[in-house]
């Protein structure tokens, strides 16, 4: 596996690929592998004939200068792991790199990000559109992989491919769990043990909600069932417990369900001082 740092460097191997018919996929991540991130490589190398994995902790979208410094980064032990799941190339630009002078373009994904991780974090999705926008450019992907996971990521990723016109196919990959349940996150390794052993309960919630809402439950009792089951945990504040349509990411109010409409089951929670989010989609 090849490390690249610049931008030209893959630019220049991104090109010659193309040129001679190689299928490129592309997997952005910010580091700090798990099993989650693995899978999305190993997808994109069983449906593609080069791998380009992005390693990069994106200053733009961080609202929260503490949650950006403590970031992990473990750049060796990433490495070792792309390889034998096949990785082709490696790009680990830095700040410097991707972005010489601050950038002054900002994207609004309108009501895509009027709702759940677009209200608790202002700037956000712009800077995840930045960034994502010149990673495109630079690996020339046929195809992007994006965990679901980042549920409202995708709706916005989607939008952007749309509105931009990138070439290239997005593909979507379940979330990947612990055997608890706990979804694999890189801020999973900032939980203290007993932390690590209640965050499962997120999980729980949404287990819960799924089964209420296959019971037909109004979204309102299922919203109460949720913020009663997390309050019973002390060390767990939840940000939002959102019950939207799954296409639109648009609340779901009203006392019926729509017919035939996926629906979304997405929270974000601090624990231990950790910010965790995971979703579930029905139907
Ligand atoms: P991150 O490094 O957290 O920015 O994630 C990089 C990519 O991996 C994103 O598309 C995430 O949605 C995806 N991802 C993160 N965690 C998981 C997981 N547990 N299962 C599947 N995909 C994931």
């Amino acid at each position: 596996m090849e490390i690249l740092q610049t931008s030209a460097e893959l630019q220049a191997q991104t090109e010659h690929w193309r040129k001679t018919g190689r299928r490129i996929g592309l997997v952005p991540t910010m580091g700090a592998l798990h099993e989650g991130h693995l899978q999305l490589v190993e997808a994109a190398a069983r449906e593609n004939d080069v791998v380009v994995t992005s390693i990069f902790v994106n200053p733009t979208q961080f609202n929260n200068p503490e949650d950006f410094r403590l970031y992990p980064r473990l750049p060796e032990a990433d490495a070792a792991l792309l390889g034998p799941a096949g990785c082709t190339t490696l790009f680990m630009p830095d700040v410097a790199q991707l972005y010489p002078a601050p950038s002054v373009l900002r994207f609004d994904f309108g009501t895509l990000e009027r709702v759940m991780e677009g209200i608790h974090r202002p700037g956000h999705f712009s800077g995840v559109a930045t960034v994502v926008s010149k990673l495109f450019h630079v690996s020339r992907p046929h195809r992007a992989y994006f965990g679901q996971k980042d549920l409202q990521q995708v709706a916005i990723i989607r939008q952007l491919v749309a509105d931009l016109s990138f070439d290239l196919e997005l593909v979507v990959f379940p979330t990947v769990r612990e055997a608890d349940g706990l979804a694999m996150s890189s801020r999973n390794r900032r939980l203290t043990p007993a932390g690590r052993a209640t965050a499962p309960v997120l999980y729980q919630a949404l287990q819960l909600a799924q089964a209420l809402v296959e019971q037909q439950v109004p979204p309102a009792r299922v919203r109460e069932a949720v913020q009663q089951r997390l309050a019973q945990e002390p060390t767990i504040t939840l940000e939002y417990f959102e019950v939207a349509d799954a296409g639109t990411l648009q609340p779901l109010d009203g006392p019926e369900w729509p017919a035939g409409r996926p629906v979304a089951l997405c929270l974000a929670a601090h624990l231990d001082g950790v910010r965790l989010i995971d979703n579930i989609v029905l139907g």
